[in-house]
């Protein structure tokens, strides 16, 4: 549990997640003090004494949650179920930080003709757990190759045939000669909460998620 029984710890990843939660924040009363891309602190004061926000890689976002460095956080549901969800409680879809998870393959590759063919096919992703269950489920054969970034540059270089990763323009797909092949889900964020401090902070956990329930833009 967070240092003080009266303190809400919400942890935050800096970038869009940080950015489209304000709004939510703001909603429920909450306003943080300092701006996470100027300022080295890890841990943000918010015009509440007791609600603070910690900065955290995307990735580590469940896991804070989950062992209760933070009692709240917001997360992709892309990291979720690579994280598996495990002790999360997850109240809220909050429709932020919305994209799409889908394989894609550089434009003069033939993935119909691969998949149909039943041959194996080369996938890099950073989401294992997911690209594994997507082509189990189609009943294609693939090799995972596990990276932790710009899966873009797997296919150009011939480390993959294909990826699975995040799109939503697809301007940085178009960038590199890839094209998207399938969509495997739409992803958003939600509000993830300790399942231990939603018994011990119940009042204060409650009336943040039903501001954030109030905020929540619809569509
Ligand atoms: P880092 O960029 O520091 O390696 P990251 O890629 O996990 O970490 P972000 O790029 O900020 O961090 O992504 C955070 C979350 O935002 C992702 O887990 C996903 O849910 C969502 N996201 C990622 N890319 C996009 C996108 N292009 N459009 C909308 N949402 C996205
Ligand atoms: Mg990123």
């Amino acid at each position: 549990m967070s240092q003080n029984a009266a303190m809400i710890t919400l942890a935050l990843s800096k970038g869009r997640i940080f950015d489209e939660t304000l709004p939510l924040l703001k909603a429920a009363g909450v306003e943080v003090m300092e701006d996470p891309e100027t300022s080295r602190k890890l841990i943000l004061p918010t015009n509440r004494p007791d609600v603070r926000v910690v900065l955290v890689r995307a990735t580590d976002v469940p896991t804070y949650v989950q062992y209760g460095g933070a009692d709240v956080g917001v997360a992709g549901k892309d990291v979720l179920l690579e994280h598996g969800g495990q002790g999360l409680y997850q109240p809220l879809d909050l429709n932020i930080a919305r994209c799409r998870m889908s394989v894609a393959v550089r434009a003069d590759f033939d993935y119909a003709a691969a998949v149909k063919q039943g041959s194996r096919i080369r996938v890099a992703t950073k989401y294992t757990t997911v690209a594994r269950q997507h082509f189990a489920d189609k009943g294609v054969h693939v090799d995972l190759i596990k990276l932790y970034g710009s899966m873009e540059l797997a296919p150009l270089t011939g480390l993959a045939d294909a990826i699975v990763d995040l799109v939503s323009t697809g301007s940085t797909l178009r960038a590199n000669h890839l094209v998207e092949v399938e969509q495997i889900m739409p992803i958003s964020s939600r509000l993830i909460v300790n399942q231990a401090a939603l018994k011990l902070k119940r009042a204060a956990l409650r009336s943040l998620i039903d501001a954030f329930a109030g905020a929540i833009a619809k569509e």
